[in-house]
């Protein structure tokens, strides 16, 4: 029996014990410190922990238009009233709203992280300094879960706590292997009258606030911060097309290697790509010719963004005319993406993506075989 393999995954859930994950061996275990945080004041750096404005029906205008969202009851007190409340209420899912500092507040905070002058002393600075300590330097956030305890109304000020409710022990994930980190926020309402107008308030007086609040609301933001792969992940596979009944001959000569035109048996016009009838004399009927594979390159471009996994970049794709007369959008390769000219001389090969799919990539005519680019 393995004892290092026992321990690795059967023990996996001891953090802190002998049986951590041999891929954290080399960082050190701050399972200690992590959990004396737990429980502690968050912070929130972009947030403020009292709403900087009492609920208002400009700003429920604003989220509702910019959302789409056209229930009455956020707009109207007759509407709301007919549906039960005493007078035109919040949309629940806009609770984080209430809170936030606003974009240049936002903005200065990124350009502090982008300059890494953002880390400062408090809890949560703590806690991911640790975790970037501990080799868990991503981080991607996983869930939000938002609990409503009472419909807000105007004039409701909301003051926030936000506490560090749980730090995980290292699990396995299909990212990688990391700590689940659960922040949660309790929201409660105080009237607006009751909040000092005109002048700063001090934490103490937040924290009486929130004290004398009534609960409203609960969120729990949960992330995995984990350990980045020392590896890149493989390739996804690249994107499949959609098969119909019409194209289907199409992508089957692909997987045959060889590349196909739709020609009308009526009128002997060829077509692509595949469409259900031809468009010069309307007949349904049709047959199909191979192509040579031989054409020019009528036009291009090369992609640099979006970036979608699957493919390499940058991504030349060519409109190339066929000397059958028919034009096909396909890949280019066998070249740097800035050596393809218009009408140049270019020839199909055709490379497999897999049992299922294959597809020509066109190459310049005098070009050695591009096959094995996969792109
Ligand atoms: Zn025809």
């Amino acid at each position: 029996m393995s004892a290092v393999a026992e321990s690795g995954r059967s023990r996996g859930s001891d953090a802190g014990g002998s049986g951590r994950f041999e891929e954290l061996a080399a960082y050190p275990d701050h399972s200690a410190e992590l959990a004396a945080l737990v429980g502690q004041d968050l912070g929130l750096p972009n947030l403020s922990p009292l709403s900087p404005h009492a609920v208002n029906e400009p700003m429920i205008r604003h989220w509702v238009e910019a959302m789409g969202d056209q229930n009455p009851v956020y707009v109207s007190d007759v509407a709301a009233r007919e549906a039960g409340y005493d007078r035109l209420i919040a949309p629940p899912t806009m609770l984080q709203a209430w809170i936030m500092r606003g974009l240049r507040a936002s903005m200065t905070l990124e350009e502090a992280r982008a300059a890494g002058t953002a880390q400062g002393s408090g809890p949560n600075d703590v806690m991911m300094g640790l975790l970037d300590d501990e080799g868990l330097t991503s981080v991607v956030a996983t869930n939000c879960e938002q609990h409503y305890g009472r419909p807000l109304v105007v004039g409701d000020r909301l003051v926030v706590r936000s506490v560090i409710e749980s730090i995980s022990d290292p699990k396995r994930t299909a990212l990688g292997t990391g700590r689940f980190i659960t922040n949660r926020m309790d929201y409660v309402a105080v009237p607006d009258a009751d909040v000092p107008a005109g002048v700063p308030v001090s934490p103490e007086q937040v924290q009486a606030l929130f004290d004398a609040g009534e609960p409203v609301a609960t969120q729990r933001f949960r992330i995995l911060k984990y350990l980045p792969p020392d590896r890149p992940l493989a390739r996804p596979p690249r994107p499949r097309p959609a098969i119909t009944h019409d194209n289907a001959f199409w992508f089957e000569g692909a997987r045959a290697h060889e590349l196909l035109i739709q020609r009308c048996t009526s009128c002997g016009t060829l077509r692509h790509p595949p469409l259900p009838a031809c468009a010069n004399c309307g007949s349904l009927e049709w047959d199909t010719v191979e192509a040579s594979g031989r054409g020019t390159l009528y036009s291009y471009v090369v992609v640099h963004y979006p970036q979608v996994a699957a493919f390499e970049y940058p991504l030349p794709i060519g409109l190339v005319e066929l000397e059958e007369g028919t034009r096909v959008v396909a890949n280019l390769g066998g070249a740097e993406p800035d050596q393809f000219v218009i009408g140049m001389e270019l020839r199909a090969e055709f490379v497999d993506h897999g049992e299922d799919l294959s597809l020509p990539v066109f190459v310049p005519a005098g070009s050695t075989s591009a096959s094995g680019e996969g792109s």
